[in-house]
């Protein structure tokens, strides 16, 4: 989600006659969009922070833009007093505060050139930023803005505010104009994505935008994240299996196999009827792939509901697993209610015994695709390796002196590991 925004805020700032640099001292702005899912997220935010005051004591008219979930829907009052060579803060995905900042102080741009910025922004059309024209292979757009679940452990419903979708004109056109500077695929983004639609007027669902979506030319691959597993419907998984674009993988976040700990994280589903839906989705989508996130050392998890948690992943065999060991967020429920009494290093066993597990399942699931033949979407060329994935969203390198961006090809798997795949060009 920031690494939409931002690109959006980079794009509104080009077109106010910026230019990017790459030197954090020849900057005139700097915007730090931030994350505080985990502490680890927040610290490491409050540490780029804490770094950008020698650039301002050094250069006063330097303009610091601290965006996202360090300042949230609701603001944080005691963020400036606190940080004061920030000059302005930025709620998640809202550019408004900064391009109003530089036309009013700055006074390089005009509001008539900001205005017509925020219309351009609002109406979904998007020019990517210099930088990453004819480049960019995959994009995000976010489709579903804030959450209005009440997942007891997350702070992002009170950082990104209530749940609001997207108009649908904006998302195709967003897709249209993206597909048009050679954007080959797209991932749409929402903390419950299969809720898109719900809040407006007509009630479009996400089946019907893939619908639409799947009939933009230049576009190769369409993706969404995340589902949750109270909200996939029937025809969502169908969408996935009959349009040839949508990509046959789906992540749809556990949290936790035990079904005490899902009654108090208040995620609305039991174990079992998260194993039925893993088995639909494989029925219904042949080939798919499925990622899941879980959380260890909720507070009061015992080690048998760990246990649960463990089974269950060894049964489902995931292709991916997203782990995370529980940190409290200052204003959940979780962090107001229960006591944080798993300790850090049985946290940490917890976190390094599922890692382990996930390592063999992955393995085992990559290494059936030795010698097989699968099609890759290729990214990027780095150190002198080019990165792609596959329709599952599975990691491959392959050598070649072919420029391969943005090209699907066939490719041979020669080496699998867990978490990625070596392959070379067939043919
Ligand atoms: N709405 C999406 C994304 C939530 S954030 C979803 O429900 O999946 C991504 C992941 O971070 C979550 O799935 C969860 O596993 C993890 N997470 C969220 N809050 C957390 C917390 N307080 N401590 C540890 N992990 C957390």
């Amino acid at each position: 989600m920031n690494v939409a925004d931002s690109r959006r805020l980079a794009s509104s700032l080009e077109q106010l006659g910026y230019e990017p640099t790459g030197k954090p001292n020849d900057a005139d702005v700097i915007v730090l969009n931030t994350c505080v899912v985990r502490q680890s997220a927040e610290d490491k935010a409050i540490g780029r922070l804490s770094s950008l005051r020698p650039l301002k004591d050094h250069n006063p008219n330097l303009v610091i833009n601290l965006m996202g979930c360090l300042i949230g829907v609701r603001g944080n009052q005691h963020i400036q007093e606190r940080f004061p060579w920030v000059d302005v803060v930025s709620p998640p995905s809202d550019p408004e505060p900064l391009l109003h900042y530089l036309s009013e102080r700055v006074a390089k741009t005009t509001r008539r050139d900001e205005q017509t910025t925020l219309n351009a922004v609002l109406d979904g059309d998007i020019v990517l930023p210099k930088a990453e024209q004819g480049k960019l292979v995959s994009a995000y757009i976010p489709i579903v803005y804030g959450c209005s679940h009440a997942c007891t452990y997350c702070v992002i419903p009170s950082k990104r505010g209530r749940e609001r979708s997207r108009p649908y004109h904006e998302v195709l056109q967003e897709a249209r104009s993206l597909a048009a500077q050679g954007v080959r695929e797209i991932t749409l983004l929402g903390q419950i994505v299969d809720r898109y639609g719900l809040d407006l007027p007509e009630r479009p669902t996400l089946d019907m935008l893939l619908h639409d979506l799947h009939d933009i030319n230049g576009l190769a691959r369409i993706r969404f994240l995340t589902s949750h597993p109270s909200w996939m419907t029937d025809r969502l998984l169908d969408a996935v299996r009959e349009l040839p674009k949508i990509c046959p993988h789906i992540e749809v976040p556990i949290q936790s196999g035990d079904d005490t700990i899902l009654r108090a994280m208040r995620r609305g589903y039991t174990s079992a009827a998260y194993r039925e839906l893993v088995y639909r989705i494989r029925e219904r989508i042949p080939g798919v792939s499925i990622a899941t996130d879980i959380i260890v050392g909720f507070p009061g998890e015992t080690e048998a509901q760990f246990q649960n948690t463990y089974s269950l992943l060894d049964e489902l065999r995931m292709d991916v697993a997203h782990l995370a060991r529980y940190s409290p967020r200052t204003g959940t429920y979780s962090a107001r209610k229960l006591t944080d009494d798993v300790p850090d290093d049985e946290k940490m066993r917890r976190f390094r015994l599922l890692e382990t597990l996930q390592e063999e399942i992955a393995t085992e699931i990559n290494t059936r695709l030795m010698g097989e033949t699968v099609n890759v979407l290729f990214e990027e060329k780095k150190r002198g390796r080019w990165r792609g994935r596959t329709p599952t969203n599975k990691l491959v390198f392959v050598d070649s002196q072919e420029d391969l961006l943005g090209l699907e090809k066939d490719v041979r798997i020669d080496w699998a590991g867990p978490w990625s795949m070596v392959g070379s060009l067939a043919d």
